[in-house]
Order: structure tokens, then C-alpha cells, then sequence
């Protein structure tokens, strides 16, 4: 009663994001970039570490960037609202380190860490992102888009939000799913 009704909620929790298929569209980036090098359109897929998938379609990682076009990445809508809200966030993706810091200079984006394929042996995880935030689990929320986003945040013991205006996005039962990124900010100060 009488309270300021146009105070905005204090940020309790720290974003951790995934890139490609959550905060950016790069799905055409992608194909078009293994299409050009003659990979077959339904063999492409998705989330996977550069590196493997490189492996698995029998081309090399320096052929793929070579190729791949950046200007075809664009954020998914409210995603550069969310952002301006940020004070301290993280990114945590399996994209290709070069690629990866070349997309958040050009969209002007100053994650406090970003960890990308080169940071880990393996695919992604979300553990060393919380050391070097110097955080703990129940201080962060992770937002991804795969099945693998999903196992990384339970593996962690993080609580994990699933970007569902990707229609690739497959819910499961449990999930918070997430219909506009802005609704993140719900969970970072719930
Ligand atoms: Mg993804």
C-alpha cells in the first residue's frame, strides 16, 4: 500500500547465457556456411561443438570460417532490450571462440565472462563459468535452447530456462519455459 509502483525489481540473480539459437538467430549463418562447402541441407544440425560437427561432416574448422558470414546473425526480438538490463552476466557456448567474440563486439555486448569451445575439454559446462563469476549455483540462472543447455544447468545445479521463442526449442515437462526473452528478468529477481 502506497508503494512506488514504478520501482523496478532489484536483479537477485546473474544471467548465463547461450549464444547461438538463444540470444542469436545464427541458424542461416550456419547452414549456409556447411552448404557452401557442399554438406548436404539435411545433414546439417544444430548446438553441437564446431570442432565435432567439422569432424562429422568431413570438412575443417578453418573451410568453415572461411565461409561462414556473420552479418547473416542478427539477436532474436527483445533480446537487445534484455541485454541493456544486464549489470554482471556471463556467456557460455560451444561456438567457436573467434566467432564468438567477433559477434558480441558487434552487437556491442560486455558479458563479465564469456566462455566458448576453446574453454573447455569437451562440450560446454556451466562449472567454470560459476568459478570464474565466483558464484555459486543457486546465483545464477542459465538460458539455452538444446537439450545439452538442459543437462549443463542440471549438472551444475543451476536453474535452467529454455529460450522458447526458438521454434527448435523442445520443451520438457519440468521446464521453465520462456515465450519472450524479457520474462528472464522475472526469474533474475524472483
Ligand atoms: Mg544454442
Amino acid at each position: 500500500m502506497g508503494g512506488d509502483s514504478t520501482t523496478v525489481p532489484k536483479i537477485r540473480r546473474i544471467a548465463v547465457c547461450d549464444l547461438d539459437g538463444t540470444l542469436v538467430d545464427s541458424d542461416v549463418a550456419l547452414a549456409d556456411a556447411f552448404l557452401a562447402l557442399g554438406v548436404q541441407r539435411s545433414e546439417i544440425t544444430y548446438g553441437h561443438v564446431l570442432a565435432d560437427e567439422c569432424l562429422r561432416l568431413g570438412i575443417s574448422v578453418g573451410e568453415y570460417l572461411n565461409v561462414y558470414d556473420p552479418s547473416k546473425i542478427a539477436p532474436f526480438p527483445g533480446v537487445t532490450e534484455l541485454v541493456t538490463h544486464f549489470d554482471r552476466w556471463a556467456i557460455c557456448s560451444n561456438k567457436h571462440a573467434v566467432s564468438g567474440a567477433a559477434e558480441l563486439a558487434r552487437f556491442g555486448w560486455s558479458p563479465e565472462v564469456a566462455l566458448f569451445a576453446d574453454s573447455f575439454i569437451g562440450p560446454k559446462r556451466l562449472e567454470p563459468v560459476l568459478d570464474a563469476l565466483g558464484l555459486s549455483s543457486s546465483d545464477v540462472v542459465f538460458l539455452g535452447d538444446t537439450a545439452h543447455d538442459r543437462q549443463c544447468a542440471q549438472s551444475a545445479g543451476v536453474t535452467f530456462a529454455l529460450a522458447g521463442w526458438n521454434p527448435r526449442a523442445q520443451a520438457k515437462p519440468n521446464d521453465v519455459v520462456l515465450s519472450h526473452p524479457i520474462e528472464l528478468l522475472e526469474l533474475l529477481t524472483g
